[in-house]
């Protein structure tokens, strides 16, 4: 019977209680109820997470420390018109490489927002190729952490997604930086070149 299947539809639906964020995992805006629901167990994109891990970590730890990144007398700028990332040593030298902005995440409320759903304000076609790729890459593998645009997250996760996308896109490099008083912006960015 029709009747009672639509009805246990509904009835399952608006029944379920919103879970509370505590802090740990992902969770996924859902486009049905708005509330948060914590994202399925998928293997393969564990796996995923963890390979990118390995290889963007050990290299983002070569690239901060040949090009002096983590110095606190320097300095970071994006020039994004031209889609570049820029690091100013404190001796005046400077480096640059292309760069993506993956996502942006706020502290407070462990909010974020990939990157590909930021208005065209924010981030410019020459900066938002990692965040593509993570998105097309999780069409294709069913993996709704890398195309819902906002999710539940800690600082451990934003890393993850981070590094994600800068492996799909091929780059060496996470960065992340504090653009206002609550929001950090992440970024996936290429192989770094002293200026001549
Ligand atoms: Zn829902």
């Amino acid at each position: 019977m029709e009747g009672p299947r639509l009805m246990f539809g509904w009835f399952k639906r608006s029944g379920q209680k919103p879970e509370v964020y505590e802090g740990e995992g992902i969770f996924l805006k859902c486009p049905d109820c708005d509330n948060y629901h914590r994202s399925p167990d998928i293997p393969s994109f564990d796996a995923a997470i963890r390979l990118a891990c390995e290889t963007v970590g050990a290299t983002t730890q070569k690239s901060y420390s040949e090009y002096n990144c983590l110095s606190s007398d320097g300095r970071w700028d994006m020039l994004p018109e031209e889609g570049i990332f820029c690091f100013t040593n404190s001796d005046g030298r400077r480096c640059f490489a292309d760069f993506s902005l993956v996502g942006s995440w706020i502290e407070a409320t462990h909010s974020w927002m990939w990157g590909w759903n930021l208005p065209d304000t924010h981030i410019t076609p020459a900066n938002r190729k990692a965040s593509d790729l993570a998105r097309a890459k999780g069409e294709a593998e069913g993996w709704p952490c890398l195309t819902t645009p906002s999710l539940l997250l800690n600082a451990d996760e934003a890393w993850h997604l981070t590094d994600l996308a800068a492996f799909l896109a091929g780059y060496p490099m996470v960065y992340r930086a504090k653009v206002n008083e609550k929001a950090w912006a992440y970024f996936a960015i290429d192989q770094l070149a002293w200026e001549t």
